[in-house]
């Protein structure tokens, strides 16, 4: 009996596993690749969609989406969570058995550890995975060279929440616990982050679980920016319309430095602040897997794609998608990853069979609560012009600034969700 080197390989790390040895040579590939295949990083807002997408469009392709978690939590309305508006996070927590029975998508529990362009395939921490063209979308991860002190241990005392699960969970439980007079400091960094109005929903969701449970107590928000990066001006009438001396806002406050032992943040060596709960929302980069694979632009951070097909410009055959990718004019939301999605798989399926390719034509809302019963919104559609996706104008723009629409928007924001999380998940 002959053996390749790819069976040698795999019997010598099954043998090597059972007899608690250390592996030899490569790992051993998880799964046999069949004609075509197509690997996903990645199960949240752009992943699933990706996901399932390329299977409905093309079901000779074999798909496998590989997930660190067995679920996955949203972090759109996790704000609402903090405020005590949602009781728990099941509503926004989904799993991906239905991917797996309904549209044949190969799910595989598993970390990502590194990417080989050359030989096209993914390391995972049960073996390897070969594919033909490769889907990245890991979201964000964060950088944390700039805020001095915030490290593992300084996250369990002061939360960032900024990937929903058991750190949102954790400021919920903080927020509670808090004095009745106590304050909470929050910290914003720089744009471009992932959700850009999403700090301002999180200090109305706090504010309005403070002026309902702890009027005496303060919020601080120290922001990188010089001023709120979107929906400025409804967001400024939201907070004196309902929370006027219970939101303390000051701009162009870069916080560089946590001191989680003494509950304080330092703004640029210059100014300290204290609270009793901290919210340290860090500054981010695309996550930590494609700037291992050099997926990342000269700014070290995003990830630069092709604006028809989202295929990297640094390696080709893999594809960028989401928060990790430079999407033009498109921000950096769950409803915009779930467009770059579609058009994403929409022509790696034309790829593969050798097809015409077509132009994005995206779209995204974001909506944010002000109160439990009043949301705003900013929307846009996107194209592509001269290589670049833009906004097309006048397709969009923000809520009536007199709040006329707000009761209604708090609607629609609702059966979004409901809808994006049953896309992702059936
Ligand atoms: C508080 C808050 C509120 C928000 N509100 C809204 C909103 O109202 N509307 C909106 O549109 N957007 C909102 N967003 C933004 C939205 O959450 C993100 O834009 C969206 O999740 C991006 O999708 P993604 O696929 O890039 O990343 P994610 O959805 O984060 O998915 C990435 C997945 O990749 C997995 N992963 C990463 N690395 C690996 C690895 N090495 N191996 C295996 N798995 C890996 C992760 O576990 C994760 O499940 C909000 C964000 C926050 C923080």
């Amino acid at each position: 009996m002959t053996l390749d080197r790819r069976s040698f390989l795999k019997l010598v790390g099954a043998g090597a596993g059972a007899a608690g040895l250390p592996m030899i040579g490569r790992a051993a590939e998880l799964m046999p690749k069949g004609a075509k295949r197509v690997v996903v990083i990645g199960g949240g807002y752009g992943g699933t969609i990706a996901a399932k997408y390329i299977r409905m469009m093309d079901k000779s392709i074999e798909v496998v989406m590989i997930e660190r978690n067995d679920h996955f939590v949203s972090c759109p309305f996790s704000n609402l969570y903090i405020g005590g508006i949602i009781k728990d996070l099941n509503p926004l927590t989904i799993k991906y058995d239905k991917l797996a029975s309904n549209h044949g998508v190969k799910v595989v529990q598993a970390e990502v550890t590194g990417i080989d362009p050359a030989a096209k395939t993914v390391t995972t921490s049960k073996g390897t995975v070969s594919y033909d063209r490769l889907v990245v979308s890991p979201g964000i991860d964060f950088r944390l060279e700039e805020m001095k002190g915030y490290d593992a241990a300084a996250m369990e005392k002061m939360p960032h929440a900024w990937k929903a699960g058991p750190q949102t969970v954790l400021l919920r439980k903080q927020l509670e616990a808090m004095k009745d007079g106590g304050t909470m400091v929050m910290t914003v960094p720089l744009a471009p982050y992932r959700c850009p109005p999403g700090p301002y929903e999180r200090a109305s969701m706090v504010a309005h679980y403070l002026k309902a449970n702890k009027p005496k107590s303060k919020l601080v928000v120290l922001d990188a920016n010089p001023d709120i990066t979107s929906k400025g001006g409804l967001f400024k009438k939201g907070w004196k319309d309902n929370y006027e001396g219970i939101i303390d806002y000051r701009g162009a406050k870069k916080v560089t430095e946590v001191d989680s032992k003494a509950m304080a943040v330092m703004v640029e060596g210059l100014e300290e602040v204290k609270g009793d709960v901290i919210n340290v929302i860090p500054p981010q980069r695309a996550g930590q897997i494609a700037v291992a694979a050099g997926l990342v632009g000269d700014d070290k951070n995003w990830c630069p794609v092709n604006a028809t097909t989202f295929e990297s410009t640094k390696q080709a055959g893999i594809h960028v998608i989401g928060d990790a990718c430079v999407a033009g004019a498109m921000p950096k939301s769950g409803y915009s990853a779930n467009s770059e999605a579609k058009i994403c798989a929409m022509n790696i399926v034309a790829l593969m069979n050798g097809k015409e390719l077509t132009e994005m034509s995206g779209i995204n809302t974001c909506y944010s609560y002000i109160t439990d019963k009043d949301a705003i919104s900013v929307a846009a559609v996107y194209t592509v012009k001269e290589g670049k996706i833009i906004a097309v104008p006048n397709s969009g723009g923000v809520s009536p600034a007199d709040y006329s629409a707000a009761k209604l928007e708090a609607i629609y924001a609702e059966s979004w969700l409901r809808n994006i999380l049953v896309e992702m998940s059936t």
